[in-house]
Order: structure tokens, then sequence, then C-alpha cells
């Protein structure tokens, strides 16, 4: 069995403690710890990683909350779930505790990302069921900053509230940030982003990638901040400002970057994040498969910080990466050379098959007057190594979003997948 990275920070006593608790008290972990067979000695590497779909599964058999939970219902004060955009969604409850503890943790990232009681910052979202939006409250709350809800409004109406108030800081999804900004300039109102120092982004992997970050600071004329978290693991990933890209909160979470084998994934590879939170008791997640796709490395930052640092951040996810002629293909990948080719707005990724059977890319866009497409053809070849038909169209003709992009369409025949 693969066992924990010597350098995690993590007290194994916690990690003990963790497991020594719901095997007593949580009727879902403790049998896949019975199943196990490994009696009251086991590690935490003995345990298969967890996926969501496991929990869903849970859920479905044993609506509506399913059996991972350490408490008694009446304990749980906080019910929160997943968007369910790729199957039934799953619900996720906390207690006062653990409550508490994701607004520590916000807080904690808030703090790291240079965010305070002098802060203005502007939640650039509808309040939907997702944990993060009420999380992000909580923290700012936590910082002293002063959270101002945009949710409901059209975006030149958050624009307008943005100036008013002068907000210091604008939180949304990195997708967004651009549409936002680019409302700004047709709306003629640039002035309204003069105020905003800091863009924190969420939800997507778009701010760790340094064409897309560069972007957003360029139309905001602000630092692009990222951090990570998940619905079912917690708020796990803060800025690292003086060396970019992301850190774990290893004092509060073990990590693990794992392969497809699920063994450790050598330094400078790509692998899974795969995370056991230990102040989440509640609704435990023990080796959680995050389905965030991470660079393994052993350096440290420029900065010092002790904990496990992401140089690139979140590179994509596994679920987002298609194979294409034997190439595992990245969309998060195709975006970052779109963003680097000045002039470029949305854009539309097409994977279909070929009457032949071949499958192919198509890229569809934004271009002035289709300059850069050969250019673009050119860097998904050498970078990628990927043959991409590029189709430029004209300026606003592809779909914008408030919130997460969908530009990703699959038009090939349906295929047996693991999921
Ligand atoms: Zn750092």
């Amino acid at each position: 069995m693969a066992s924990i990275d010597a350098t995690t920070r993590v007290p194994e006593k916690r990690v003990r403690e963790l497991l020594a608790l719901v095997r007593e008290r949580n009727p879902f972990q403790r049998s896949r710890l019975d199943e196990l067979g490994v009696g009251a000695e086991a590690q935490l590497t003995d345990l298969p990683p967890l996926t969501k779909r496991e929990l869903v599964e849970d859920q479905e058999r044993h609506p509506p909350f399913g059996t991972n939970l350490t408490y008694p219902l009446e304990r749980y004060t906080q019910l929160h779930q997943t968007s369910g955009t790729t199957g039934p969604p799953l619900r996720v409850l906390d207690t006062a505790e653990d409550w508490v503890w994701w607004r520590g943790r916000f807080a904690y990232m808030l703090r790291m990302a240079g965010v305070g009681p002098s802060d203005r910052v502007g939640l650039a979202y509808s309040f939907g069921p997702h944990v993060q939006f009420w999380a992000a409250i909580e923290g700012l709350h936590e910082v002293e900053a002063m959270a101002v809800p945009l949710g409901g409004m059209t975006s030149v109406q958050r624009l307008q509230t943005v100036a008013d108030i002068g907000a210091t800081a604008v939180w949304c999804t990195p997708t967004y940030a651009l549409r936002l900004a680019e409302v700004a300039v047709e709306q003629r109102l640039d002035a309204a982003l003069e105020s905003v120092q800091r863009v924190i982004c969420t939800g997507e992997p778009g701010a760790s990638l340094p064409a897309v970050r560069s972007r957003i600071e360029e139309a905001f004329g602000a630092t692009c901040i990222d951090h990570a978290g998940l619905t079912e693991a917690g708020p796990f990933g803060y800025p690292c400002l003086q060396g970019g890209g992301l850190h774990v909160d290893e004092s509060e979470f073990v990590c693990e970057i794992l392969d497809s084998d699920m063994q450790p994934t050598p330094a400078g590879q790509r692998g899974e994040l795969v995370l056991t939170p230990l102040g989440r008791t509640g609704f435990p997640v023990l080796r959680y498969r995050t389905g965030d796709v991470v660079v393994n490395t052993d350096e440290p930052c420029p900065a010092g910080h002790e904990d496990r640092w992401l140089p690139g951040g979140i590179v994509g996810r596994t679920d987002d990466m298609v194979v294409i002629r034997g190439m595992n293909v990245y969309p998060s990948a195709i975006e970052e050379a779109v963003r680097g080719v000045s002039g470029s707005g949305e854009f539309r990724i097409t994977f279909y098959s070929e009457p032949s059977g071949l499958d192919e890319i198509k890229l569809e866009v934004e271009l002035p007057e289709g300059a850069g497409a050969r250019r673009l053809q050119e860097v998904m070849r050498q970078q990628l190594g990927l043959r991409v038909r590029i189709v430029p169209v004209a300026p606003g003709v592809l779909p914008r979003s408030d919130g997460k992009a969908r530009r990703v369409v699959d038009q090939r025949p349906s295929r047996w997948t693991e999921e």
C-alpha cells in the first residue's frame, strides 16, 4: 500500500483519532473499514480512495442524507449540495462545530491572500446551494472584512455597486471575472473597477492558468487570487502570493497526489489530489478523490511556506480529461493556449468523430479578423502535441456565462466509462 509522503505536517495523532471516531460512530465509514478486515490498527493508507460516486450511491440507498453521518441528525445545522451536473446532487451536512471549521479555513485563506478589515468584498454570484458562497461570507466576517452580496443583479448593476461602495475586491469565477471586465468596457464603465485591488477567483481552475490570470489582472488592474475547495472535502488550498500557485493547508488536510492506479505520483508528474480533512468530523471523507489534477513537486516555495506547494495550482479536472488518439487532453491546457493569443475572446471546444472513426478536436475561437488562428494551431501542435481544427469566429458570437463556463462539447458516440 502507498505510504503518506514523509514531508506531511499532519500530526499522526489526529489521523488516528479520526479513524477511531469514524469506526465507533459512523456507519458508512465503519462498514468500509470492516470490509477491509484490517482491525483496530488500520492505517489511513489501508483505505481505498473514496469517490463521490460512492457517497452519492449511499444517499440513494439511504435517502435523503445517507449513512456518512458521525452524529445524530439533530447535531447538524448546515445542509449544502453539489451541483449535480454530472449526476445526482450530493447532500453534505455540517454540525455547528464543523461550520466553525469551515469559517476558520476560509479566514486562513483570506489572511494568506492579504484580505482584512479594510476590505469591502463584492460577491459576484448567486447564492445557491453550493457551500462556498456561504462559507466565503463566514470567512469574510472572521477576518472582519465587509461582505457585499451581489446576487440577483445584472453585470451592469454589479459594476455600479462596486463603484458606489468602492469595493476593494471582487469574488467570482474566473470566467465571470473576464465577462464582468468585458461588460465594463462595452458599457463604458471601466472606471467602476478602479477601486478593485484583488479579484478572488473560485469554482474553476482558470485563475491558476498563467494566461487567464494575467488577462484578469490586466483587465482589472488588480491581483488575481486563486483558492480551492470542495463541498465534500472542505477549503484546502490557499494562494502563495510570493511564488504563485496554491498551497495545500496541511495543518488540516492529509494530502496525497496519486496516479490512475492510486499509487504516489513521481515528482514532476500530473496526478489526482487525494485529501483527508481532519477537522470536519460530522460528514468525514477519508482519502477523498477530489478529481483535481495537480503537478507533484517537492520544491519549496520562494517564501518558505511549509505547506505543500502546487506551483501551477489546479491544472485540470480528471472528469474533464478526454482521451483523443491516445493522448490525454485537458480543456484547461487548450484554454491556456487560447488566452495566450492577444485579442482572443470566448471559445468552444468540440470533440467529434470523423466517419473514419478517428477522434478530432474543433476549436471555435473569437479572433479579431481571424488573426492568430495559424499561431494558435502552431501552439497546439508544439506545446500540446495536438492537431486541432481552428475555426475563427467574430467577437461576441459564442455564448457567455455568469458562472462556470460550459465550453466543452463532446459529440463522440457514447462509450462505456468507469464513472
Ligand atoms: Zn508559498
